[in-house]
């Protein structure tokens, strides 16, 4: 079992070492995804902004038409007024006047504020359309970057790792199995053993176990913290 134990005690070792690339390897596409995320979230408002816009010209060109035909009707009631050939007629006349002239100052006012509203809206989608633009770009650009780095971060763990694959197939496969659950869950997952106490929870370990261990003759795990304990004589031989 020792050679096993030897095999399975360098192994872990280089995955211990890769670690933290591999924990940056797995961030990068993660901050990548949120930072497309929020990119997707501007162009969203982005799109509802264009949308206000649009309604907001076709409540202005609605509003023109009808001023445009209140203008006529008020120029057909003046003529009926004008025309008039009784006082009824005339004040019929005059109060369609009157109507158009309200009407009048309505669509005029309306007109007004929703010029308004256009013109404060055309300022903030502009200002929109910067953020966005800008998001875009720096998005652009972490991707380029988080290519060339997720490039080199593979190239360093292929260094780091290499000879692993040699290492595995001196393993059992039983044993890889729960090293690789293990490592799901905790970290340092082989420990080396230099005295009576785990080194990964600080626990003494009972007397009998540190002479098996020395023993070397079969894989154990301190019973504390469920790390894979190998005794240092057998990675020192
Ligand atoms: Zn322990």
């Amino acid at each position: 079992m020792r050679e096993e134990l030897l095999a399975l005690a360098k192994l872990a070792e280089m995955d211990d070492s890769a670690r933290d690339l591999d924990a940056e390897l797995k961030q990068i596409p993660q901050s990548l995804e949120e930072l497309r995320d929020s990119v997707q979230t501007l162009e969203t408002m982005l799109a509802q902004e264009r949308q206000q816009l649009e309604e907001a010209e076709q409540l202005k060109l609605r509003q023109s038409t009808e001023l445009k035909e209140r203008n006529e009707g008020l120029q057909r009631a003046r003529k009926k007024v004008a025309q008039a050939s009784s006082i009824r007629e005339a004040d019929a006349g005059e109060r369609e006047v009157e109507a158009n002239r309200r009407s009048i100052k309505e669509r005029e006012e309306e007109l007004a504020r929703i010029g308004q509203a256009i013109e404060a809206k055309t300022a903030s989608l502009a200002e929109r359309e910067k953020d966005f633009e800008e998001a875009r770009a720096v998005l652009r650009s972490k991707e380029e970057a988080s290519k060339a780095r997720i490039a080199e971060l593979e190239e360093q763990r292929g260094k780091m790792l290499s000879g692993r694959d040699e290492l595995a197939v001196k393993v059992p496969k039983s044993i890889i199995k729960r090293y690789d659950r293990l490592k799901t869950g905790i970290t340092n997952v082989v420990l080396i053993i230099k005295d009576g106490t785990c080194p990964g929870c600080r626990m003494a370990l009972p007397p009998q176990l540190t002479i098996e261990l020395q023993r070397a003759n079969e894989l154990h795990q301190c019973p504390h913290c469920r790390r894979i304990i190998i005794h240092k004589n057998v990675v020192d031989d």
